[in-house]
Order: C-alpha cells, then sequence, then structure tokens
C-alpha cells in the first residue's frame, strides 16, 4: 500500500575511526586493528527525509585543547573527519538531500560518533528520538559518561525536541526503532520497510548493537558495554538477527570496513 513504507536508503560515511579490534570483537586476540567507518543511514519517505545518527562534531577536532579533551583520551583510538567541513554538512551536500529536508532524527546511541549532529536540529523543531534510558543515562553521573565516550556538548541542550521511547516506537512511514542495549544502557537499532512501489524488502541498521560482520555471524559480543557484561550485548544481537530473519531483511553491521562501503555502492546501484 503507498505511503506506508520507505522510498529510499541512503548510507552516508561522515568520518574513520582507527581503532584495536576488540573494541569492536571483544574477545579477539589477533592484535588486528581496523580502520572503521562512521556510519549515517538517510532514508526517504513519504514525508520527508529521515537520519539516522548524525557523525562528529567537528568543533572538538578544530579546538587543539577541546580536540585534546575529547580526543586524546586513548591514543590507540584515531578519529579523523572525511574532509575539512562539517561531516554530515558535506555528506547531505553529496546526497542532494539539504539540512531543511530532514523532517525527523533517529540516533541510536549518545557516543561522540554518532551524537555530534544532533546540534544542527536544535531549535529547529524537528524531532530527534531516542531511548529515555540513554538519555538520562548521558545526563547523569557526571563525568562517567564523558569517560565512557558521551560528551554532554553534542546533547544537552534544552533546545532539542527529543521524542523519547521505551522501548520499540515509529519513527516516520517505514521508519521505526528497536531496543537494543548493552553496548550503551539505551542504544536502539532502526527497521527500515521498504514501500513495494520502491522494490519491497528492507534493512535493519543495528549500529552499535553489531559493530562488525563477525558479531553477527557468530554471535560474538561486542567491545564496548556499559552497565552489562561484554556477554550480555550477545542478547540484542540474537535479538536483532530474529527479527531480520523473520522479516526477511538483511541486518547491518554498524562500523564493519568491508560490509557498509560494499551496502553503499549496492543501495547506490539500487536507486540509480
Ligand atoms: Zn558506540
Amino acid at each position: 500500500m503507498a505511503g506506508t513504507g520507505a522510498l529510499r536508503v541512503v548510507p552516508l560515511t561522515l568520518g574513520w575511526v582507527e581503532l584495536p579490534i576488540t573494541v569492536s570483537l571483544h574477545a579477539d586476540t589477533t592484535g588486528r586493528r581496523l580502520r572503521e567507518p562512521v556510519p549515517a543511514v538517510l532514508v526517504q519517505t513519504g514525508q520527508g527525509w529521515v537520519l539516522l545518527d548524525t557523525g562528529f562534531n567537528p568543533a572538538l577536532f578544530a579546538d587543539a585543547p577541546l580536540h585534546r579533551r575529547f580526543h586524546g583520551r586513548d591514543p590507540d583510538i584515531r578519529s579523523t573527519l572525511p574532509g575539512p567541513g562539517d561531516p554530515l554538512l558535506e555528506a547531505l551536500t553529496r546526497a542532494g538531500v539539504s539540512l531543511g529536508d530532514i523532517v525527523a532524527v533517529g540516533i541510536s546511541h549518545l557516543h561522540y560518533d554518532h551524537a555530534g549532529g544532533i546540534r544542527h536540529f536544535a531549535g529547529t523543531g524537528v524531532p530527534v528520538h531516542l531511548q529515555r534510558t540513554e538519555l538520562d543515562y548521558g545526563l547523569s553521573g557526571h563525568p562517567g559518561p564523558e569517560a565512557n565516550g558521551m560528551f554532554r556538548i553534542d546533547y544537552d541542550d534544552v533546545a532539542i525536541d527529543w521524542r523519547l521511547a521505551d522501548g520499540g516506537a515509529a519513527i516516520a512511514p517505514g521508519v521505526s526503532a528497536v531496543s537494543s542495549a548493552g553496548h550503551t544502557p539505551g542504544h536502539q537499532s532502526f527497521v527500515v520497510d521498504i514501500a513495494e512501489e520502491a522494490g519491497g524488502g528492507g534493512y535493519v541498521f543495528a549500529f552499535d548493537a553489531a559493530d562488525l560482520t563477525e558479531n553477527i555471524d557468530n554471535d560474538l559480543p561486542v567491545g564496548g558495554f556499559i552497565g552489562c557484561a561484554a556477554e550480555d550485548t550477545v542478547t540484542s544481537i540474537r535479538r536483532l538477527k530474529s527479527l531480520a530473519a523473520q522479516k526477511g531483511y538483511r541486518l547491518v553491521p554498524g562500523h564493519d570496513p568491508v560490509a557498509w562501503p560494499a551496502l553503499t555502492a549496492e543501495l547506490s546501484a539500487r536507486w540509480h
């Protein structure tokens, strides 16, 4: 039926993080390092474009003392911007979508590589969807969240029009959120149902509930977890796998250096 599904999906790469593989694969012992993409997703719906996640805040790179504070904590983890300007605005320009075309934002979790562009939507009236548990954690227990990679400057703003969910939530026609806690206390993943007239099928975007294809294929815990044990993150991976299998959709890992560019190329071909 027309108007009930998404019309087009455009994966965005908003930067890169070079890190030890153990950040993504908890029990890995190979000593490998990965260069992981920073993901976001644009979804065209009958009501306008929906943006899932927002990448880095480039102000925290441009200013040396801020960069030292926010990105100098762990010398093993090196984040880089994809270009000279604002990563979200540059990616939107490449996709031919303007900031004003975005009618809703979904945030998987408040880590700095996902929440750094929320500020673009503060004061605009654009709803920003998040789990209530995630915002409660992000605004509590200072300075714990910052030590865990959540930078309050990115999301502590009364002008953000939060839409806080307690579990599953509808965001727009064809776009919904499902709880996938573990990596962070209120992590959520997103289900995109493609409208029949746009080819049908769909995708489940795990984001950081499953960084890599290996987390999904082998039920392996992610390396980042808050308020639970590493093994507990597999509960969300299994739930997402069964949801994707039940719908016949692909489950897309959040930071896979191979799967993400491959999906980007595939979807670009699908809708051109
Ligand atoms: Zn994360």
